[in-house]
């Protein structure tokens, strides 16, 4: 038998292990505690393992699961836009329309965003403190400004002249004619873009901060489990990122340095068209700084400078105190769960938010055109009661943005590829593929089917499956 791809293909698909449709419980109106991966925190589940019943809890939510350790940016970036977010080496898209805290995927275009005051006096006020007083009053006589640049800079607010001030190579240091030596800010402040591997200062800083911050035990977490959360991240690019132009794409760890010490710890996901945030983690000793201000506004700021154009702030969860501030980073948009464009979130969105918690507005339209009523909280109620059960398939329980048994013809699953043992083959060589039927959850057709429903044509196209091995 010829190989189904040839070792060029192999290289650029992405690799997905499905673990299907299940419960998990709701980190938000639970625990107040807001650190972003509470929700996901317990074990992954298993194919077929079921869910234990202390994660079902009174609030369930339910969520399409998979899992990978080979997902290129762009087909993540795919991913994202159609609802998708992962945790270390888990995706999942979670069912907003019957969840107690439904998950809204948000972004914002970078070039177009619009500080607040108070998000550029975060900025602002860093910058004094690493410049610090006596720096600040010898460089105003030393190099000084004249009054239209004073004026400029008290008029205007350049994002990203604000966010790279106080950056020790971006310092002028002109010689002090009273030392003799180059003048030096207070603090000497770095911050580089590094691989998202694991070190012994990372993860120390990281413990510190989810014991402090989010007050959990410290034996919560070993080096295995921040190395799988925040040190497994989609494939990198360019191997030498020092001395490539290439654009940077994967996952990356910002580190900030303030006088040699990591001092905070960016996760981002760099997609071609979109920088994501997936965590920050900083010094306690820190907190009254703001670095989730100052973080997301300069990556903002990156978004804008290397032309990635949108900025990803993860989940949006209206009826989550915690994750209001997201909206405060303006203008910003809500992905649409039925028809995957791109609505504001001020003005009509969030309005019907405030007043419901899952809201289609494509939905809505359609519904209201063809005089049906919203039907939030009706058909699901059947296939509710079998989530986790396996008679149920992902076809019926009718999850928002999921192609349907009708829609999966126009994929072609007979010639998806299925990496076992190492070696790509296509479904239909599979032994019985033909008549197996798709809509039965146990059969690997139905399994296979579920996967290609959830990740959609353009990844399934890019992709193989692994499910033998
Ligand atoms: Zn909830």
């Amino acid at each position: 038998m010829d190989p189904a791809v040839d070792a060029e293909r192999a290289r650029q698909l992405s690799l997905f292990r499905p673990l299907g449709y299940q419960r998990n419980s709701c980190g938000y109106c639970k625990s107040d505690n807001g650190s972003e991966f509470g929700v996901f925190q317990p074990t992954p589940p298993t194919l077929g393992g079921g869910i234990p019943a202390s994660l079902t809890g009174n609030h369930p939510g339910a969520s399409y699961y998979t899992s990978s350790v080979s997902v290129r940016p762009a087909h993540y970036e795919e991913l994202v836009n159609r609802g998708w977010r992962r945790s270390g080496t888990l995706y999942y898209k979670p069912n907003l329309q019957r969840s107690c805290c439904p998950h809204y995927t948000m972004r914002l275009e970078a070039s177009a965003f619009k500080p607040r005051r108070d998000q550029r006096k975060a900025v602002n006020r860093w910058n004094k403190f690493i410049l610090g007083p006596e720096y600040i009053r010898r460089a105003a006589y030393l190099c000084p400004k004249t009054r239209e640049e004073k004026k400029q800079r008290r008029d205007t607010f350049d994002l990203a002249d604000a966010v790279h001030q106080a950056e020790y190579d971006r310092v002028k240091r002109p010689i002090d004619p009273k030392t003799k030596k180059p003048l030096e800010p207070a603090h000497r402040f770095e911050v580089n873009l590094e691989g998202d591997s694991i070190s012994q200062a990372k993860f120390e800083l990281f413990l510190k901060y989810q014991t402090t911050v989010h007050k959990e035990d410290v034996s919560k977490w070993q080096t295995k489990d921040f190395k799988r959360f925040l040190c497994s991240g989609i494939t990198r690019s360019p191997a030498n990122a020092a001395r490539s132009d290439e654009q940077k794409l994967g996952s990356w760890h910002q580190c900030y340095r303030l006088d040699g010490k990591l001092i905070a710890v960016a996760v981002l996901d760099l997609m071609p068209h979109g920088v994501s945030s997936v965590y920050i983690f900083y010094d306690p000793a820190y907190e009254a700084w703001e670095f989730g201000k100052l973080s997301a506004m300069r990556e903002i700021a990156m978004a804008a400078e290397e032309k990635y154009q949108y900025y990803y702030m993860g989940y949006y969860i209206h009826s989550c105190q915690k994750m209001r501030y997201k909206g405060t980073f303006r203008p910003q948009y809500i992905l649409d769960p039925e028809s995957y464009t791109w609505h504001p979130l001020d003005g009509e969105l969030a309005q019907k938010l405030d007043k419901r918690s899952y809201v289609s507005l494509s939905g809505d339209r359609a519904r209201s055109s063809n005089g049906t009523t919203t039907t939030t909280g009706d058909t699901e109620t059947a296939a509710d009661a079998g989530i986790n059960d396996e008679e149920v398939s992902l076809f019926d329980v009718h999850m928002p943005g999921v192609l349907t048994l009708d829609e999966m013809r126009t994929i072609d699953l007979d010639n998806w590829l299925l990496l076992v043992h190492g070696t790509f083959v296509h479904m239909n060589d599979l032994r019985g593929w033909e008549s197996m039927p798709m809509n039965n959850p146990q059969s690997v057709k139905g399994i296979i089917a579920e996967l290609a429903a959830v990740l959609g044509p353009a990844v399934v196209e890019n992709s193989a499956v692994v499910l033998f091995d």
